[in-house]
């Protein structure tokens, strides 16, 4: 099969769709790479790598998009790539359709065959392919909440891990998976006071067992939250009902029980947000302030540390990319029942139930 790999062209996204490595898999599997020029140069992978690997280096996106059977990426087309993918292309990536309509009726128009890398899903119904972005932004979205709480940045002027004689900041993570799981073992290894809440009440006693002392954990309900939010100082969103919008479990009206400059982190942005108040935000422009809390939605969160990044993502996507490759879309699809989950459509029809009631389109 003929793979290209193009380089990403949204605001300040650095990592690429595979490693040199994850390259030289597929071509030791007898299939053809093409990859865009300085496509990886953004996570410190260069042209030569990708050329001694034995791939192709093509001198633009179109190139890629024209020549390629199978594209394999990291995040959603974006509107300049709408017109170069075409019917019964494959495309492997992340979509996100549920908070994206105009991208849904783009790609269906295409008839391209959609394979969303976040709807990929194991019987334990893990998400393999979300997970190792999950966490890295788990991990960022501490960072980002101790660095935003700094007075200059906005936030109260609160350190994360106080001094001696004063307390640290307290923190609280909505959704106790990936995201909710790496973000409160940093922001409780940085010495914050950690909350982390969940409506799985398995997944709390799990959480309770392997946290840090100074974790706790909480069940989630809006009773719940409301207590909590007096005296938090920064809020970590990270809930996920697969394949749906976010719950906002945070409106507007419950941003006066917080304090000014605490500092809200909507890692679920991609899927909407969990907070009423939150719209996408870009690298380039993190944060914005409403009602004197500030709030950070970034949603390409982990496109910050590119390098790492790849690397992890490449880790998991490849296995199902050669499989794609080897087999077709439709025999891999048959004989890995996690991957079928990840095809949310097919020649203009969508196949994934959730994308289809989100927009009203038939199943
Ligand atoms: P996950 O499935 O591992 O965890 C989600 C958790 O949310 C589950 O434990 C679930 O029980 C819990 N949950 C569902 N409804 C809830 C509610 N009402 N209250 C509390 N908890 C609830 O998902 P994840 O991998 O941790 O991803 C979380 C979100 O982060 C997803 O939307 C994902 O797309 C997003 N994400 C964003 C970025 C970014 O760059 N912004 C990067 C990676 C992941």
């Amino acid at each position: 099969m003929k793979v290209g790999i193009p380089k990403e062209i949204k605001n300040n996204e650095n990592r690429v769709g595979m490693t040199p490595a994850g390259v030289a898999e597929l071509i030791r599997h007898g299939h053809k790479v093409s990859v865009q020029h300085t496509a990886g140069e953004g996570s410190g992978f260069y042209d030569d790598e990708y050329r001694n690997v034995g791939a192709d280096i093509l001198p633009t996106i179109e190139d890629v998009y024209a020549w390629a059977d199978m594209i394999v990426k990291v995040k959603e087309p974006i509107e300049p790539e709408y017109p170069l993918i075409r019917n019964g292309q494959v495309v492997f990536t992340y979509f996100h359709f549920a908070c994206d309509e105009e991208l849904t009726l783009a790609m269906q128009k295409s008839g391209a065959v959609c394979i969303a890398y976040e709807t990929v899903e194991k019987k334990d119904r893990s998400l393999p392919l979300l997970i190792p972005m999950s966490e890295v932004a788990g991990r960022m979205a501490a960072l980002n909440g101790a660095y935003y709480l700094q007075r200059t940045k906005g936030g109260k002027g609160k350190m994360m891990m106080g001094v001696p004689g004063v307390k640290p900041a307290k923190v609280l993570v909505l959704g106790g998976g990936t995201v909710g799981e790496a973000s409160a073992r940093i922001a409780a290894g940085m010495g914050a006071d950690v909350i982390i809440t969940d409506i799985s009440l398995p997944r709390l006693k799990q959480l309770s067992v392997e946290m840090p002392a100074n974790v706790h954990t909480l069940y989630s309900s809006e009773h719940n939250i409301k207590n909590e939010l007096r005296d938090t100082d920064v809020v970590i969103g990270s809930v996920l009902v697969p394949g749906d919008a976010a719950p906002k479990l945070i409106t507007r009206d419950m941003l006066k029980l917080m304090q000014p400059g605490s500092v809200l982190v909507d890692v679920a942005i991609d899927q909407g947000g969990c907070f009423e108040t939150s719209h996408p935000t870009t690298h380039s422009e993190p944060t914005y302030m409403v009602d004197g809390i500030l709030h950070y939605a970034v949603a390409n969160i982990p496109g910050a540390v590119p390098n790492t990044s790849t690397y992890a993502l490449t880790n998991a996507t490849l296995r199902y990319a050669v499989s794609l490759a080897d087999k077709g879309w439709e025999q891999a699809c048959r004989d890995d029942e996690a991957l079928k989950k990840g095809v949310n459509m097919a020649y203009g029809k969508i196949t994934y139930e959730a994308v289809a009631n989100v927009w009203g389109l038939e199943y």
